[in-house]
């Protein structure tokens, strides 16, 4: 059965570009995006925060049920550059989660049911009443699998690794290259092999390598596409 509301969901690995096209997308639709890791790096922000070991699933679980997370997109005070706002019980956390450190640390619990149940829950309320982009790792089977128009974005992973390289370095962090492409290819492990909702091609995803165009020509490919089928 189709959604009430039209649903783009986009899975695919580290660095494929999910996020920027997502949010250039939803701003031509005037859909909500929603970045759906950026719940799982709050989950491994807090719970660095609070000294609490990856591997301590009560106390994440405890410490995300009585966390109030809230997403938007980001207003013209807060246009800095970001993607999306991310308020974690009233903080603005939208930069603290963007390190290294948390986006390995949200691989590793994102590998917990229990945490993925939570998050996948206030997903799926977000997305019951309006229109989104939503981008993740099991969006297109999990969290929206009834959604309109899905997507698997993806690149090689020397260009991946090249781009997140350089978005590091221009946010200022002193990274080189191999360690940029060791850690994504070991992020992108986990999330292929975890037993939990583990990132996958389904089959009526359409699998868009964007290793050869530029952000612009991908959006206008998705956004022409999402037209066609509004339209039908
Ligand atoms: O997309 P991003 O790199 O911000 O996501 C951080 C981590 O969160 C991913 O490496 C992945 O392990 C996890 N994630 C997930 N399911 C999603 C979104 C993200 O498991 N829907």
């Amino acid at each position: 059965m189709n959604p009430e509301h039209f649903q783009i969901a986009i899975d695919g690995p580290v660095a494929a570009g999910k996020g920027t096209v997502s949010r250039l997308v939803a701003e031509r639709l005037n859909f909500l995006y929603v970045d759906t890791g950026a719940m799982y790096r709050v989950t491994a922000y807090l719970s660095l925060q609070h000294n609490i070991p990856f591997t301590d699933i009560p106390a994440i679980v405890e410490l995300l049920k009585k966390t109030d997370i809230q997403m938007h997109n980001p207003s013209p005070e807060e246009a800095d550059g970001r993607l999306t706002t991310v308020l974690v019980n009233g903080e603005d956390v939208s930069w603290k989660i963007r390190t290294e450190a948390v986006g390995n640390g949200a691989a590793k619990v994102a590998q917990i049911k229990e945490v993925r149940e939570i998050l996948v829950e206030k997903q799926q309320v977000i997305a019951s009443s309006q229109n989104v982009v939503m981008e993740g790792r099991d969006i297109t089977y999990r969290v929206l699998p009834n959604a309109q128009l899905k997507i698997y974005l993806t690149g090689k992973d020397f260009v991946r690794a090249n781009r997140r390289h350089l978005q590091l370095q221009s946010r200022g962090n002193d990274v080189n290259f191999e360690e940029v492409y060791l850690d994504l290819k070991e992020r992108d492990n986990l999330d292929m092999t975890r037993e939990a909702d583990p990132l996958k091609i389904v089959s009526d995803a359409w699998v868009l390598d964007t290793s050869d165009f530029t952000i612009n020509q991908v959006v206008d490919m998705i956004v022409s596409k999402a037209k066609v089928m509004m339209s039908a």
